[in-house]
């Protein structure tokens, strides 16, 4: 059962930051939010319905120079970011990524803004987003501030963000190398393992989420010191034994995913 719990409908941004606090916050889809209030972990008094803000709506490129950006409203489903013409073509790895969370019932009502602002630790969006150097444009009532995604995450089911502060859109810079591309391991609901590889100049970006307290990145360097930066990062990096399997399981088919990817060829 629900507890009996009040609902505000603000008609703007500024109305919707100046309510929030701790015992009232704010909710999109509720696919997170209902099932947390059902088991009682979260006892706010008050939610405050984001879905009728404009500003956290809409999916827009931006061109600043060299520089071009996308961005997606936070109230944007995974289910519309997935099908949108914009995304598909100017972040192809990120579409490909929501078009596979959860399920269809968390694809058509889940948002981006609240798998971020919820920090859960098997999230593919907040290890595709690190790996990406996306950040997230955040609305509190001391104004606004941006944030990359990296700084956004600060633990299991913690973020940076104020309990009066909203995400208002997540900035995606674009475009990508053709050669990003993310692998996911996953037996239950919800990631086991997840890896984003991103080609870049100094070497090639690799964050693991899903396994870890929070997604961990490296950049491992290209030729021939690349066999040992990867063997020392999948030595240290500390994952998380859990239903899905151990840490010391999950090392190992990390190691085996990277060799083939990035050593091309497969670890014994
Ligand atoms: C069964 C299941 C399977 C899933 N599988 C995956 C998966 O495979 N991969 C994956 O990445 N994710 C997965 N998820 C997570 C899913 O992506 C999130 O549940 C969803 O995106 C949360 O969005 P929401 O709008 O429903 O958030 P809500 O439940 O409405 O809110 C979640 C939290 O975020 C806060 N919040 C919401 N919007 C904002 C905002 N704009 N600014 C600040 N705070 C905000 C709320 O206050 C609340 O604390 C799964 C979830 C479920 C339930």
């Amino acid at each position: 059962m629900l507890p009996d719990i009040a609902l505000h409908r603000p008609a703007s941004l500024a109305a919707a930051v100046a309510g929030l606090d701790w015992d009232h916050v704010g909710y999109a889809g509720g696919t997170e939010l209902v099932p947390a209030l059902r088991l009682g972990v979260r006892r706010p008094t008050a939610l405050i319905d984001l879905k009728r803000l404009p500003e956290l709506s809409g999916i827009e490129e931006a061109v600043d120079g060299d520089t071009e950006t996308l961005s997606i409203g936070a109230l944007t489903t995974h289910r519309q970011a997935a099908a949108s013409p914009a995304v598909r073509r100017l972040a192809p790895m990120l579409a490909d990524v929501v078009a596979h969370v959860g399920n269809v019932r968390v694809r058509t009502t889940g948002t981006l803004g609240g798998n971020l602002a919820f920090a859960e630790p098997r999230s593919d969006l907040a290890t595709v987003c690190i790996a990406l150097g996306a950040g997230v444009d955040v609305a509190g009532p001391r104004g606004h501030r941006h944030v990359s995604v990296d700084d956004l995450i600060v633990g299991p089911y913690e973020s940076s963000l104020e309990p009066d502060e909203l995400i208002v859109r997540l900035v995606v810079p674009t475009p990508h190398d053709p050669g990003a591309r993310y692998w996911k391991l996953q037996t239950m609901e919800r990631p086991t393992l997840g890896v984003a590889i991103v080609p870049g100049e100094e070497g090639v970006t690799v964050v693991v989420g899903a396994a870890a307290e929070r997604p961990v990145r490296v950049v491992v360097p290209s030729g021939a010191d690349a066999e040992t930066a990867l063997d020392a990062f999948c030595a240290g990096v500390e994952l998380i034994s859990d239903m899905t399997g151990s840490a010391d399981y999950k090392r190992a088919v990390l190691r085996h995913h990277l060799a083939g990817e990035l050593l091309g060829r497969r670890a014994a």
